[in-house]
Order: C-alpha cells, then sequence, then structure tokens
C-alpha cells in the first residue's frame, strides 16, 4: 500500500478523540500542541486528561460515543481497545469523510500517525507500509544525527545562558545541549563538565570563564564585555555554567548587562548541585515526615562576616535541610555558628564531593565533628554539605 503523506494544520480546527485512557493520554498533547480544538468522548478520563480538561484546554463529553460525535470533526482519534466500539467510530467517520486515526488497528484506519522527531522548528516524520517499527527505528537514527547537527541556518542571536548541570555531562537539559550545538562562541566556567567542551565543533570560539587574569570583580566584567561584544557581532553566544545559572552562579549579574547592552538574552536553568549532589548521595532533601522545607546557603565568607547575608539565627531556629554550598573552607565556622544558634550538636551533616562525577565522594558525620573529619579524609571542593535529619531519611 502507498501512502500520501501530508502535515496538518489543526490549528482552531475540531478533533474528536475517543477513549480516555492511556492511548489518548498519550496522543492529547501533540494535538494541543499543534493548536486543535480537541474534544474527548470516554466515559472516564486519566488523571492527566482529567488535568487539561480542569485547565479549560479540552472539552470533555462524559460518556460512550455516538455517530454525531463526528459531525463538524476535522480528524478522529480513536483511542479505545475493544474492536467493535472502535469499528463504530471509524464506520461513522467514513460515513462522513472524515479522517480517522485507529490506535488498536491501523489497517482498519483512513489515517495513520507518522513516527515523529522535533529539532526545534524542523518535524521529521517516518512513515511505513506497516513495519512500525523499523519507522521507529529509522525516526531514531535521524534524532540521533539530528541532535549533533546544528542548524544549517544560525536561528539563533544574542545570550543563552544555559545550566550545564552538577558534572556529569547527561545531566544538562535537552534544550541546554541543543543550544549549544548551535553556538558560535562558548563562555564556559571551570565546573562545567568537560565532555560538553569536548563535543563542540572545531569552528566554535571557546573562552574559558577560568582563566581570566584578573580579580574575581574585574573578571566578571571582563566576561560580561565578551558577551555582549560577541554578540553584537551577530555571534550566537552560549554561556555554560556549573548547574543552575542564578543559583550562586551570577548569572543575574550576566542578564543585565546584557540586557543594558540591548542584547536579547534567553536563560535555560539546570540542575543544580544543591539539590542534585546530595540526592546522588542518596539523600533527598525533602522526606515525608522528615523536612519540609530546604535552605541553600552561600557558605563563601564566614558567618561572622559583616559581607554574610545569610541569617545564621534563622538557620538555628529552623529544623529543615540546609545545604551549603561553597562551604569547606568555613566549614568549622559553620557548623559552630549553627549549634551556638540552636542546632544539636549530633545533627546528621553529609558532605558530598564532586557529586554526580566519577570522583563522587560522600562524607558522614555530626555538626560537632564534620570539620575536624573532612579535613581528616581530604574532602576537597567543589562539595556540598547537607545538614539535617534526611541525611539519613532513605540510607
Ligand atoms: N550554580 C551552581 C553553584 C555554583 S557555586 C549550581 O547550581 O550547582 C559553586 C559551588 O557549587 C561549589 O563550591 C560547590 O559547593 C557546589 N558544587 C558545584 N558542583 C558540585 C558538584 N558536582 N558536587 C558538589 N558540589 C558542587
Amino acid at each position: 500500500m502507498s501512502l500520501y503523506p501530508l502535515a496538518l494544520k489543526l490549528a482552531g480546527r475540531r478533533v474528536l478523540v475517543v477513549g480516555g485512557g492511556a492511548v489518548a493520554t498519550r496522543r492529547v498533547p501533540a494535538l494541543l500542541a499543534a493548536g486543535a480544538r480537541v474534544e474527548i468522548v470516554a466515559p472516564e478520563l486519566t488523571p492527566a486528561l482529567r488535568g487539561h480538561v480542569d485547565a479549560g484546554r479540552v472539552r470533555w463529553q462524559a460518556r460512550r460515543f455516538e455517530p454525531a460525535d463526528v459531525d463538524g470533526a476535522w480528524l478522529v482519534q480513536v483511542a479505545i481497545d475493544d474492536p467493535a466500539a472502535a469499528a463504530r467510530v471509524s464506520a461513522a467517520a467514513e460515513e462522513r469523510r472524515v479522517f480517522c486515526v485507529r490506535a488498536d488497528d491501523r489497517d482498519a484506519a483512513s489515517a495513520w500517525t507518522p513516527a515523529v522527531t522535533r529539532h526545534g522548528p524542523v518535524t521529521v516524520a517516518v512513515t511505513d507500509s506497516g513495519d512500525r517499527r523499523r519507522a521507529m527505528a529509522v525516526r531514531d537514527l535521524v534524532a540521533h544525527a539530528l541532535e549533533s547537527t546544528p542548524p544549517a541556518a544560525p536561528q539563533h542571536r544574542g545570550v543563552a545562558l544555559v545550566g550545564a548541570g552538577p558534572g556529569d555531562p547527561e545531566l544538562i537539559t535537552v534544550k541546554g545541549r541543543r543550544l549549544l550545538a548551535a553556538a558560535d562562541v562558548v563562555v564556559a566556567d571551570r565546573l562545567v563538565p568537560g565532555v560538553l567542551l569536548g563535543e563542540l565543533r572545531p569552528e566554535v570560539e571557546f573562552v574559558d570563564a577560568a582563566k581570566i587574569p584578573y580579580g574575581p570583580a574585574a573578571a566578571q566584567e571582563e566576561i560580561n564585555r565578551i558577551l555582549v561584544e560577541h554578540a553584537r557581532a551577530g555571534k550566537f553566544v552560549v554561556r555554560l555554567k556549573g548547574g543552575d545559572p542564578f543559583v550562586f552562579g551570577r548569572g543575574g549579574e550576566e542578564v543585565i548587562a546584557c540586557a543594558q547592552a540591548g542584547v536579547p538574552v534567553l536563560v535555560v536553568p539546570g540542575v543544580t548541585s544543591s539539590i542534585a549532589a546530595p540526592a546522588l548521595a542518596g539523600i533527598p532533601v525533602t522526606h515525608r515526615g522528615v523536612a519540609h522545607e530546604f535552605t541553600v546557603v552561600s557558605g563563601h565568607v564566614p558567618p561572622d562576616s559583616p559581607a554574610s547575608l545569610v541569617d545564621w539565627p534563622a538557620l538555628g531556629r529552623l529544623r529543615g535541610t540546609v545545604v551549603v554550598l561553597m562551604g569547606l573552607k568555613n566549614l568549622r565556622a559553620i557548623a559552630d555558628r549553627l549549634i551556638a544558634e540552636g542546632r544539636a550538636a549530633g545533627t546528621p551533616v553529609a558532605v558530598v564531593q564532586e557529586g554526580s562525577t566519577a570522583h563522587q565522594r560522600t562524607l558522614r558525620s555530626t555538626l560537632a565533628a564534620v570539620a575536624a573529619e573532612v579535613a581528616e579524609a581530604g574532602i576537597r571542593p567543589p562539595a556540598v554539605v547537607v545538614i539535617g535529619e534526611v541525611v539519613h531519611a532513605v540510607a
């Protein structure tokens, strides 16, 4: 059988979905993404479909299908298992000359949904003549090839501030990785996974922000200047930062600098080490019945320093989890201060070094003992310190 491939403009057009189970749950989002006016006829819905209905994105008739439901629809999606009931839907669609997709029996359908991969503005759809697994395999091959191929024409402008995740190169987001592959210039921090940088095309200009030879304040100004200068020259600049760009990453300053220079800036959040490093050491930052809050603080200045903006007395009163970043150097002062402010000396503490990488190490201790034990064990930065009962919640 030979199929005629076609792409549908469904925006504002009524699409009837018959069935409210798993198949409908998987099909409805793509219909909504295409702008279709989705109407579901089904006695019951899955919670996810119910969510679309409650949000006003989908209309729902809570009953069984009637042939007149097809009237006015441009397309019918049959998402029910019962072959006899499905056949009644497709018969009603056929009679009204409305194309009908059937999840239960492709041969009985008048339209097939292809295997799809989306790559920015490009959608690749693969159809087959019955061997759907082969179509999916071809789709996967194309998707893989596209992932490593930058878009032919430069589509992006300005600066993208991308969170690279805590260290494992697989923990960057899909969007972050796609933008990185399209970059003309990459400005990266020290904590960015090297593997990601190794994948850059040879013509990409790479700026190692860690090597800028000034003090921290001047270096930041220099980074801002580099971002703005390249963006103004028409380059697409990806500013790659460890973890999430807005968690102690000075991302906000770079956004301001770009905005002041009239350079468009896009923020792509990242997986932050403050949650991921504990998680990968088996520590949930919240746990039912244990901690209903977690606070992430910077330990880069000692608690008694006038430069510290952290409310240590408040942290002493909290019973929830405290996560300290950049805290190794001042660990003794931090632990002492928390005890002085009311935390029990025996409060569990874990220190996770280089979380998510092959070098990850975890040390478990208590507030009273942690500073000495970290020194003894030779724990080095980057490391997060997790304080609270959650340290023992799972493991
Ligand atoms: N924006 C980053 C944090 C930057 S501040 C984020 O969201 O993760 C740098 C501090 O983050 C380090 O001193 C350390 O405390 C922590 N850190 C970053 N990567 C880490 C990792 N892989 N394991 C443990 N801590 C990490």
